[in-house]
C-alpha cells in the first residue's frame, strides 16, 4: 500500500509595491489590510511588512492604478509552475467577503434617471442624462429606465421614452405638484426599495442637488455631485470623475461597496440625445407613498423670480463671446457685445472678470459658474485656468485670442490667435459685418 501524495499548498506570496506606479491616493491599501501589515510614508506610499503580510491580495484589489503586486519567493513560483500544471483544475479561492459583497450588489439593476419637471415642463438637462444614461446602460446590459413625478406629467413618460427610457416609474398625484423634499425623497425612496435600480442621476439644478443629497442619505449610499464624466468600470461600477481640489485634478469616484450609485450632473455637460417621436416603452405607475396630510412644508405662492440677473442665459447659447482680465475694464465689454450681436450670440465672462465687476456673476463660466456647449466659444483675454476650462471645453469649436503664446487657452483652443485683442476684435467684427452686409 502506498500512501497518497498529497499536492503542495497553493503559495500565497506577500503584497509588494511596484516602484513609481503609487500615487498616493489616500491609504486605500491601508485602509483594507486585515492584519495591519501596511503603514504609509509621509509621501502617502506604502511601506509593507511582509513578515505581517497574509498574501490576502485585498490591497492589490484595491489599489486604483496597480501599483501593488503579489510576489513570490522562487520555491513558491517552482510550486505555482507545478500546480498549473497538475491535471486537477484549480478552483480559485473566493474571498467570502467579496463574495457576500458582490452578492449583496447583484440584486440592484438599471440605470435611472429623473425627470426633473416644473409644471409639467421637463428641465433639458434630465434629456441630457437619458442620453448618457444609455451608454452606461448599454455597458451594464440593463434597462434605461425615467422616474417622473408629479402632478398631471404622463406625457413626460412619452417624451423620456423618445429621448431613450425602455420604462418609466411614474407617480402621479396633486401631492407632487409642487417639489418638496420630503414628498419627493419619500417617493423615489419608495421606488428605490422596491426596484432596486444599480445607478441614479439627477440634474445637478438646485431641484436636483436638494434631492439627491437627501435620497442617498436616506438609502445610505454614495453620491457624487457635479460629475462632468461617467462610465463603467471593468468591475461593473459606475466611474464618476468630476474635479476636485478647487478644480486642480480630475477625480474618479467609485460606490464599490453600496447600491444604488448615485451621480448628479450640471445642465450642458451631456450632449442631447437624438429624439425619436416614433419610440415607446413600459410605464410602470405606482401609488404616491406619502399624503398631503404628512407633509409638514405647504407651497402657499410661486413668485417667479422676476431675474436679478441679465435675462440673459448663456448655458442655453450657441454662440458665447466671452472675456477675461485682459479685457482691462468694463466699459471695454462693449466691444464684445457688438461681437455677439453680429453673431447672434451672448457674452459670457471669467471670473476675474466678474469679481471686478466687470460682468454680472450669471454670466460666469467655469467650475463656479455655468457649464456651457455652444457651437461657438470665442475666449477673449482669457489665460485658461482650469477652473475655467472645465465650464467651456467641451464646446464644438473654441477660438482663443491672447496675446501670450504659452496662454494654457491655447490647449483646447480649435483656433488661436495669438495677437492684442483691442485690434484682433474690432477687425473680427468689421469683416464679418462686411461679409453679412455683403450676403444681404
Ligand atoms: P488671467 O488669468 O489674469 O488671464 C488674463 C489673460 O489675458 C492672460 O492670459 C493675458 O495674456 C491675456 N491678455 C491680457 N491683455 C491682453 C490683450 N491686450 N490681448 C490679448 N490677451 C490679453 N475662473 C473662472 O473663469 N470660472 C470659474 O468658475 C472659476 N472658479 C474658480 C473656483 C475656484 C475654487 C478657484 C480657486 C478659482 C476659480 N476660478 C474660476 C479662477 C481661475 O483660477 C482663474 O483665476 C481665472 O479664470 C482667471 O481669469 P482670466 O483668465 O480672465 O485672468
Amino acid at each position: 500500500m502506498t500512501d497518497a501524495v498529497k499536492p503542495p499548498k497553493k503559495p500565497r506570496g506577500k503584497a509588494a509595491l511596484l516602484e513609481d506606479k503609487c500615487i498616493a491616493c489616500g491609504a486605500r491599501c491601508q485602509s483594507v489590510c486585515p492584519v495591519d501589515a501596511i503603514q504609509m510614508t509621509d509621501a502617502g506610499e506604502p511601506i509593507i511588512d511582509a513578515s505581517r503580510c497574509i498574501g490576502c491580495v485585498k490591497c492589490v484589489k484595491v489599489c486604483p492604478v496597480q501599483a501593488l503586486e503579489m510576489s513570490f519567493t522562487p520555491e513558491e513560483l517552482r510550486i505555482l509552475e507545478q500546480l498549473a500544471g497538475s491535471a486537477a483544475p484549480e478552483v480559485a479561492e473566493e474571498d467570502p467577503e467579496e463574495a457576500a459583497l458582490r452578492k449583496r450588489l447583484a440584486v440592484y439593476s438599471g440605470v435611472w434617471v429623473f425627470i426633473e419637471q416644473t409644471g409639467g415642463e421637463a428641465a433639458k438637462v434630465s434629456w441630457e442624462l437619458l442620453g448618457k444614461g444609455k451608454e452606461l446602460a448599454l455597458a451594464r446590459k440593463a434597462p434605461l429606465c425615467a422616474v417622473v413625478l408629479g402632478d398631471n406629467v404622463e406625457k413626460l413618460c412619452l417624451q423620456a421614452f423618445g429621448y431613450g427610457a425602455e420604462k418609466v416609474y411614474l407617480m402621479d398625484a396633486p401631492v407632487l405638484r409642487h417639489y418638496r423634499t420630503e414628498s419627493y425623497q419619500r417617493s423615489v425612496c419608495a421606488l428605490v426599495r422596491k426596484y432596486l435600480p444599480e445607478v441614479i442621476l439627477m440634474g445637478a439644478t438646485g431641484l436636483g442637488r436638494d434631492l439627491a443629497g437627501v435620497v442617498a442619505t436616506v438609502l445610505s449610499t454614495g453620491l457624487t455631485a457635479d460629475c462632468t464624466g461617467l462610465s463603467i468600470d471593468d468591475k461593473g461600477n459606475l466611474m464618476q470623475t468630476r474635479p476636485a481640489f478647487g478644480g486642480n485634478i480630475m477625480a474618479t469616484i467609485v460606490c464599490d461597496k453600496f447600491r444604488p450609485q448615485m451621480s448628479t450632473v450640471r445642465p450642458h455637460v451631456m450632449s442631447m440625445p437624438t429624439f425619436d417621436s416614433e419610440a415607446k416603452g413600459e410605464i410602470v405607475r405606482e401609488p404616491v407613498p406619502v399624503t398631503e396630510d404628512e407633509i409638514q412644508v405647504k407651497v402657499l405662492k410661486i413668485l417667479m423670480d422676476g431675474g436679478g440677473g441679465s435675462d440673459v442665459d448663456i448655458a442655453g447659447a450657441e454662440f458665447i463671446i466671452s472675456g477675461g482680465r485682459g479685457m482691462m475694464g468694463k466699459d471695454n465689454f462693449a466691444m464684445l457685445q457688438e461681437l455677439a450681436d453680429v453673431l447672434g450670440g451672448v457674452v459670457g465672462a471669467s471670473r476675474s472678470a466678474v469679481d471686478a465687476g466687470w460682468m454680472p456673476p450669471d454670466r460666469q463660466v467655469g467650475q463656479t459658474g455655468k457649464t456651457v456647449r455652444p457651437k461657438v466659444y470665442i475666449a477673449c483675454g482669457i489665460s485658461g485656468a482650469i477652473q475655467h476650462l472645465v465650464g467651456m471645453q467641451d464646446s464644438d469649436v473654441v477660438i482663443a485670442i491672447n496675446r501670450d503664446p504659452e496662454a494654457p487657452i491655447f490647449q483646447v483652443a480649435s483656433y488661436g490667435i495669438v495677437g492684442d485683442l483691442f485690434r484682433i476684435i474690432p477687425a473680427l467684427t468689421g469683416k464679418l459685418k462686411a461679409l453679412k452686409a455683403a450676403r444681404s
